[in-house]
């Protein structure tokens, strides 16, 4: 396909090896440690993880970005590029990426295997179904929801308060009608009525759970601390009380093996799980991270939106819960993101303005000096769009020396891993020279209002923050049953460093408003809801569904 081909074309045209002899070439792992799915996936078996735990791990570097636009910057895409442009120059590298959801598939942002000559393939399965991952979640997650109803209906002990039930249901699509329902009409035998909603499935407790447990063991336990409800004199339900965790670990056995794919240049990459980056921490799975590092030199793996959500709690939750640190972290920047931090419209996006990109460049200084903050100097990589021009990649360049950190110009998405060669050399170089001393940014045994002020202060750069009564009630509630020690997942929006969408470059003396806070005890967090978060996002007027369809000869068209 020519240059600018559809990617679905692109990945259509490459010719993928089978994955039994790939991983073993590429990573040493034995064909019989493998589960596969057809021909080109497979899970990594629990036994052969298990077999792992005392390997030496290999160096992990952490693809996160600037403030993004709508359309997204390209972590994703960078990501796969930066791990085959690692193989080009010929180091062992695998990438550690989220598993893709049907909403944005079918709603506006489309699939999230990559773009142009930096995919992972096969695309369509990724995008669609994906070894039944996000499927089997779905249903782990539905069970609790059915026996939540059925412990009610049939009066066991302890007491669930209807009116206080915390415990959805998910479904992975992007569906806005279901928000708000109201379930058990129609009678005494058809269930208690009571308000409920549905939200997505990767904004599930379920799914932030199945991306932070460490095997089976600690699955289970988790599932088992999640909390559903309350009694009438306001104690605590979880799974475990209704009795769910074991069949729901049941439902997750499989899915929680990691999926191992390749790029369209035979570089592995293992997807697995995809945690919202919002009220959930945004990465994949603890499970697939750590068995890269134990069977590759080098793991290049990305954190959701921009570094002030995807990095700090990649850092602050998934480093804190895991033991892992990142030894070296790729800050992705487009052009056109730093054109509308510097207040262009969308519209005008393409037009060259390379005053425009100055101006915005104040949001990438703004990030740079927040992962310096937990002990890493970036490594700044322009994701290069064609209509990108010379004196605006330019005005990048200058403003990153001036700054001290490197800066790569990548073209991965052109020309694939040859396009990423420079970058992958920057990233090999500092691995070699560097030696960081990660830092969190708070403590453990400080007050949950105090680590919500931190993040917001330190990342944010707001004046202070605004609990209301119903949040401050919350955490101290929280703290009482004593889950104080837990980090903080802050869930705003991630088009400005403030809560405020509209807010562009890098804001000072704003104020978080810190709307409702909620308890995840499996996952182990608490999210802070700031501003209107959407858990069961809506398809927009003409979403990506209606052009998708099956050509005569059964191909799928126009999946992206
Ligand atoms: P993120 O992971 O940051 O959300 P993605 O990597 O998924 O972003 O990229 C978002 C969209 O932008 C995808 O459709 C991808 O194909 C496209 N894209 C990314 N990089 C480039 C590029 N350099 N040139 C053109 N399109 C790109
Ligand atoms: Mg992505």
């Amino acid at each position: 396909p020519p240059p600018g081909a559809p990617d679905i074309e692109i990945a259509r045209a490459a010719k993928m090896r089978p994955i039994l002899g790939l991983a073993e070439e590429k990573l040493g792992i034995p064909p019989e440690a493998l589960v596969p799915y057809g021909h080109y996936k497979a899970k990594v078996s629990h036994d052969y993880i298990a077999s792992l735990k005392d390997k030496p791990l290999g160096k992990l570097v952490l693809v996160t970005a600037v403030t993004p636009t709508p359309a997204g910057e390209g972590k994703t895409t960078t990501s796969v590029g930066l791990n085959d442009g690692l193989n080009h120059i010929g180091a062992k590298s695998v990438v550690c990426l989220r598993e893709p959801s049907l909403g944005p598939c079918f709603g506006m942002k489309g699939g999230a295997a990559g773009g142009g000559r930096a995919q992972v393939v096969p695309m369509e399965d990724i995008n669609l179904h994906f070894n039944g991952d996000f499927h089997a979640i779905t249903a782990a997650h539905n069970l609790l929801s059915a026996m939540v109803d059925n412990h009610i209906h049939w009066g066991h002990e302890p007491k669930i308060d209807p009116r206080q039930i915390v415990w959805k249901r998910v479904l992975d699509m992007n569906d806005r009608a279901l928000r708000d329902i109201v379930i058990g009409l129609g009678g005494p035998v058809h269930g208690v009525p009571r308000q409920d909603g549905f939200d997505i499935t990767v904004a599930s407790e379920v799914m932030a759970i199945f991306c932070l447990a460490n095997d089976l063991k600690d699955l289970q336990e988790r599932l088992g601390r999640m909390i559903v409800g309350y009694t009438y004199d306001k104690q605590p339900v979880t799974a475990r009380d209704v009795g769910a965790d074991g069949a729901m670990a049941v439902l997750l056995k499989d899915a929680l093996q990691p999926n191992l794919v390749q790029s369209i240049e035979h570089a592995p990459a293992f997807i697995h799980g995809g945690p919202f980056g919002n009220i959930a921490h945004g990465c994949n799975s603890v499970m697939a991270t750590r068995s890269a590092l134990a069977l590759s030199d080098i793991v290049v793996t990305e954190a959701g939106f921009g570094a002030d959500l995807g990095a700090e709690k990649f850092f602050d939750i998934k480093c804190r819960q895991s033991g892992l640190r990142p030894d070296a972290v790729v800050l992705v920047c487009t052009i056109r993101a730093l054109k509308m931090q510097g207040g262009v419209a969308r519209a005008d996006l393409d037009a060259e303005n390379v005053q425009a990109v100055k101006d915005g460049a104040v949001n990438l200084k703004r990030h740079i000096a927040n992962l310096e903050q937990f002990g890493l100097k970036p490594i700044v990589a322009i994701n290069h769009f064609v209509k990108d021009s010379e004196a605006e990649i330019e005005a990048v360049r200058a403003i990153c020396k001036a700054r001290g950190v490197k800066v790569e110009l990548s073209r991965h998405w052109e020309m694939g891993g040859e396009g990423a060669a420079d970058l992958a050399r920057a990233v090999v170089d500092e691995l070699e020279t560097g030696s960081p001393k990660v830092e969190l940014l708070y403590p453990d045994d400080i007050s949950l209002a105090d680590k919500i002020l931190t993040v917001a202060q330190k990342v944010y750069r707001a004046h202070d923050i605004h609990l209301s009564a119903k949040a401050r009630r919350s955490l101290e509630q929280f703290e009482e049953m004593g889950y104080g020690h837990l980090p903080v997942c802050i869930a705003k929006t991630q088009y400005s460093f403030s809560a405020d969408a509209k807010q562009m470059g890098a804001p000072t003396g704003h104020f978080l408003p810190v709307r409702e806070a909620r308890l995840s005890a499996g996952a182990g967090f608490i999210v802070a809801i700031c501003g209107d978060i959407m858990t069961m996002p809506g398809l927009p007027r003409k979403p990506a569904a209606l052009d998708i369809h099956l050509d005569e000869n059964g191909l799928i068209q126009n999946l992206s």
